[in-house]
């Protein structure tokens, strides 16, 4: 057992602090915060200065903690712009895979994964927006919400019921790649969002849009589990990005903790050396388990208990590092980057399956894994 990253990935690494160093600040943070603009400057910048590579998993990991730990709406907005790229990778034909991968992977063009509906998100089988054959034309009528990238981005990988399946829910759901510009098609891009504010989010409408028969992704009635694949990839880097959260949050209060010292303020100084160890603590859980998911997944053996655990736990250990700080650095807290980092954190909870969906999943998981055992 060697807990120790490979050199690459270690390079990999400090090249991202180098690029966040160089092209993240706080003024900036705040000011894509503030006017909930989208930084596609830094974006192309993040591929010019090649960081971003998806055939690298391990380095994207990696890059995304770094860009995180710097400013969770940039670091994010910087790295999302192949988000549902895998399902393509995984299950697309190798036209689709000539046609659109090629677009995203040099940063190009910009991709969404469109899932989440205005009737719910976690009840992914729950799917209302349809497409119904017609003319070699599948027709697609129906809304997705709280997409990423959804104004921005040239074409989506969208779930999207096929067919009715009499008492299962989540058969008769298919994947497709939708080009955003087909007629029928309208973004609107939603504002006012608690946190992540610099990346971009938007309600998607579909009304009678043509989607070409050759777009459908892999076999009619898989799509759900093509998405659910995708999502113990997804979550992995959702870990990753919360990580980053916690470690920048660190970064703020061992910078107050070292004020303290030099002013002489002991008492308060132990309070918050107490606080950094334990936030420290759960950071090193957090990565542990978030590698360790991590090196299944990208050795094609997925362990989603361990997934969920990874993308749940690094979560909690984001908002948790994030309120903290706010409480302890007080008025510099309260108007500087952990007001931002606060309100990002809590988007960690929500996306790619919320705390109680990641639980309900460990917890089904173990009964199954109980009941295979206790038989
Ligand atoms: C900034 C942002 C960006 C996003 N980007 C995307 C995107 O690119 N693509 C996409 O498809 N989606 C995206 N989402 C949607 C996100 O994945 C959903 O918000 C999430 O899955 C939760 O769905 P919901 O908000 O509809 O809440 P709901 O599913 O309505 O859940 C509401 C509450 O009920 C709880 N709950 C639901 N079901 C159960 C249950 N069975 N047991 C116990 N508790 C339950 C949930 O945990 C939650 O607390 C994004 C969301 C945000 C905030």
């Amino acid at each position: 057992m060697d807990f120790d990253f490979p050199e690459d990935i270690v390079n990999a690494r400090k090249k991202a602090q180098e690029f966040a160093r160089k092209e993240i600040n706080s003024e900036m943070a705040k000011k894509y915060d503030r006017l909930e603009k989208f930084p596609e400057e830094l974006r192309k910048k993040a591929f010019e200065y090649g960081i971003i590579d998806y055939q690298n998993p391990w380095s994207m990991l990696v890059t995304i903690e770094e860009l995180c730990r710097a400013d969770a709406g940039l670091g994010i907005s910087a790295t999302v712009s192949l988000f549902g790229a895998e399902v393509i990778m995984l299950f697309g034909s190798d036209e689709q895979k000539q046609k659109y991968l090629s677009m995203v992977q040099n940063g190009d063009k910009i991709m969404g994964l469109a899932v989440t509906e205005p009737g719910g998100g976690s009840d992914v089988a729950g799917i209302t927006t349809r497409a119904v054959e017609k003319d070699g034309k599948y027709i697609v009528n129906g809304a997705k919400m709280f997409i990423t990238n959804g104004t921005i981005a040239d074409f989506f990988v969208m779930l999207i019921r096929t067919e009715e399946v009499e008492g299962k829910r989540h058969h008769g759901l298919s994947a497709f790649i939708v080009d955003s510009d087909l007629p029928g098609f309208t973004k609107n891009k939603l504002s006012g969002k608690l946190g992540v504010r610099a990346t971009n989010t938007a309600e998607l409408i579909l009304d009678n849009v043509p989607v070409p028969k050759e777009n459908l992704i892999g076999e009619p009635g898989k799509g759900f589990y093509y998405i659910m694949t995708f999502f113990n990839i997804s979550r992995a880097y959702v870990a990753a990005q919360a990580i980053g959260i916690a470690q920048g949050a660190l970064d703020r209060i061992l910078e107050h903790l070292n004020r303290l010292t030099k002013e002489g303020k002991t008492a308060l100084a132990e309070e918050v050396q107490f606080l950094a160890s334990d936030i420290a603590t759960r950071i090193e859980a957090s990565r542990l388990l978030a590698y360790k998911a991590a090196s299944y997944l990208f050795q094609f053996r997925p362990n989603p208990t361990l997934t969920s655990m990874a993308k749940a736990y690094a979560s909690e250990t984001a908002t948790f590092a994030a309120e903290k700080a706010l409480e302890i650095t007080g008025y510099s807290g309260i108007t500087g980057d952990l007001e931002r980092f606060f309100r990002d954190s809590k988007i960690m909870e929500i996306w790619e399956g919320t705390s109680e969906i990641e639980k309900l999943i460990i917890a089904r998981n173990l009964l199954k894994e109980y009941a295979e055992v206790n038989q």
